[in-house]
């Protein structure tokens, strides 16, 4: 079932979506070269408790962190670790925070240090997809539109699409209905209402979309070994479009 949040429930998303977006500020400076991904997880999982809310994805399905940190041909589902962040590294940082029982889920890719052409140009472009996608959200339209976008803009620019994981709704629950597709035909899917919150979240690699689950059971990799991407927002529909909920 796809439910339809109320005004005050949209305010309290967006007050966890706000944390979010906080614990995401509050680690870039610490994204250098030396620092562990198990010292992350331990600044995000502090700062989102100081901000009286919990990290949505600790034990979620027995997941062992406070946030996923998947580093260059990780795509995503990370497990922080004594693994240390290189000079040219990307690291993509899944965050998820519950205040007073709302979510947020907001993930973001970063460069460690310089990175070299192909790492700018999977940042910048996967970025690039997930407004393109998120264009595409009004009342009216449909889901398939929203990965119909994302798809197009990927092949247009010869990164792979990761389909077997998709963006979905999120309120009480961090995953919810509808699933969000990164892949479609315009004019399919559920059709989209004002109140309807929704995680959209490209996750594109630099080489082929294939990927496949490592051993931990958690971390996704690409077959290829080449770099991936992932940039997520929490968004409400409505009257004249999206608002983002993981921002400021
Ligand atoms: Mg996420
Ligand atoms: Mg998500």
């Amino acid at each position: 079932m796809i439910t339809i949040k109320s005004k005050r429930e949209i305010e309290l998303l967006k007050e966890a979506g706000n944390i979010v977006y906080r614990t995401h500020q509050y680690l870039k400076p610490y994204l250098k070269e030396g620092i562990t991904t198990k010292e992350l997880d331990r600044l995000a999982e502090e700062f989102i408790r100081s901000q009286n809310a919990t990290p949505s994805f600790k034990g979620y399905q027995g997941f062992p962190g406070s946030i996923c940190t998947s580093i260059n041909d990780e795509v995503v589902h990370g497990i922080p670790g004594n693994r240390k962040l290189k000079n040219g590294d990307i690291i993509s940082i899944d965050i998820g925070a519950c205040y007073k029982g709302y979510h947020g889920d907001s993930a973001w890719s970063y460069p460690v240090g310089d990175v070299n052409e192909g790492i700018q140009y999977l940042l910048e472009h996967t970025e690039k997809a997930l407004f393109v996608g998120l264009s595409k959200i009004k009342p009216g339209a449909r889901i398939g539109d929203i990965g119909a976008a994302i798809e197009e803009y990927a092949t247009h620019h010869h990164l792979g699409v990761v389909k077997e994981l998709v963006g979905h709704g999120v309120g009480t629950k961090i995953h919810e209905e509808p699933e969000v597709p990164n892949y479609g035909k315009r004019g399919t899917g559920p059709i989209l209402k004002e109140g309807m919150v929704i995680a959209v979240e490209p996750m594109l690699n630099l080489g082929s979309e294939d990927i496949y689950l490592l051993d931990d059971d958690w971390t996704i990799k690409t077959d290829d070994g080449l770099p991936s991407a992932h940039f997520e927002h929490t968004v409400a529909v409505t009257k004249e479009g999206y608002q983002i909920l993981t921002g400021e």
